[in-house]
C-alpha cells in the first residue's frame, strides 16, 4: 500500500516540487490555505488537495482526520517577513505561528499513526538563515522562526517514538516567490534534498540539518 505523505504550501514552489517529486510512490496530499490554487495543483500533479491555514489551528485536527494517518509529513510552508522585530510584533508571532508552531502541532497529530505503523518520516523546510553557526543573517522574524524550527528538529529525536525520523533540511537560493527570479536555483533542485530525507532507510540520520544531502551546521 502506498505511504500517505502531506505537504504544506503545495500549490507553489518548492512545495509543489516536492509534491510532484513525491507522487511517483506515495498517495500526495498537498495543504493549501488558497483553495482554489489548491485544488488546480491537485488537478495537475493527480494528487488530493486539503485546505489547510497554518493561522489557524483549531482546524488542524479536523483536516488531518479527513485523510486519515500521515506516513510523511513535509512541514514546507513559509512566509517572510522582514520588518523591524520591535515596531512589528505581530510580524515575528505571525512567523513563529506559519514556521514553528504549526509544524510542532501537526508533527504532533501525525505521529501516533506513525507510531502505530513504527515508521514515519518528518523534513522541515528551515534556511540556513536560522543557523548561527551559518550566520543567523536572516531578515529578523524570519531567521528567529527558522532557527526555533532547527532546534525542535535538533530536540525531538529524543521524544519520538521508535522508526520515526525527523530532520531539517535548506533548500539553497531557489526561484519562486519567496526566492524572486534571480534566485539560481530550480524548485525542483531546491526540492531534492527534501524528498532524499522523506525516503530515508531505517539506517538513516535523524535530528540533522542538511544542504545538498551534506550535513551543516545548526
Ligand atoms: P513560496 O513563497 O513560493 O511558497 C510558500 C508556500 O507557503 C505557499 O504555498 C504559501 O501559500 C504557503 N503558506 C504561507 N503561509 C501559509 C499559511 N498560513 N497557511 C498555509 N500555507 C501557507 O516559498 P518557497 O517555495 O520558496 O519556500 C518553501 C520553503 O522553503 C519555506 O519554508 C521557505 O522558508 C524555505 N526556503 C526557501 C528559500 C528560497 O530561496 N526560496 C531559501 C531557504 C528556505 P499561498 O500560495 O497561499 O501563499
Amino acid at each position: 500500500m502506498l505511504k500517505t505523505a502531506l505537504v504544506t504550501g503545495g500549490n507553489r514552489g518548492i512545495g509543489r516540487a516536492i509534491a510532484a517529486g513525491l507522487c511517483a510512490d506515495h498517495r500526495v496530499v498537498i495543504a493549501v490555505r488558497d483553495r482554489q490554487a489548491g485544488r488546480e495543483t491537485a488537478e495537475a500533479l493527480g494528487c488530493g488537495w486539503l485546505h489547510l491555514d497554518l493561522e489557524a489551528p483549531e482546524g488542524f485536527a479536523p483536516a488531518l482526520e479527513r485523510i486519515g494517518g500521515v506516513d510523511v509529513l513535509v512541514n514546507n510552508a513559509g512566509i517572510l517577513i522582514d520588518s523591524n522585530m520591535i515596531d512589528d510584533p505581530q510580524g515575528v508571532a505571525r512567523s513563529m505561528q506559519v514556521m514553528f508552531h504549526a509544524p510542532y502541532e501537526l508533527i504532533r497529530l501525525c505521529v501516533p499513526h506513525m507510531a502505530a505503523q513504527g515508521w514515519g518520516r518528518i523534513v522541515n523546510l528551515s534556511s540556513d538563515w536560522g543557523s548561527f553557526s551559518e550566520g543567523l543573517a536572516g531578515p529578523g522574524a524570519y531567521g528567529v522562526a527558522k532557527a526555533a524550527l532547527n532546534a525542535l528538529t535538533h530536540a525531538l529525536p529524543r521524544d519520538l517514538p521508535e522508526g520515526i525520523k525527523v530532520n531539517a533540511m535548506c533548500p539553497g537560493w531557489v526561484a519562486t516567490r519567496m526566492g524572486g527570479p534571480d534566485a539560481p536555483r530550480s524548485p525542483e533542485k531546491g526540492a531534492e534534498t527534501a524528498l532524499w530525507l522523506a525516503r530515508l532507510g531505517q539506517d538513516g540520520p535523524t535530528g540533522g540539518f542538511f544542504r545538498d544531502k551534506k550535513e551543516m551546521g545548526w
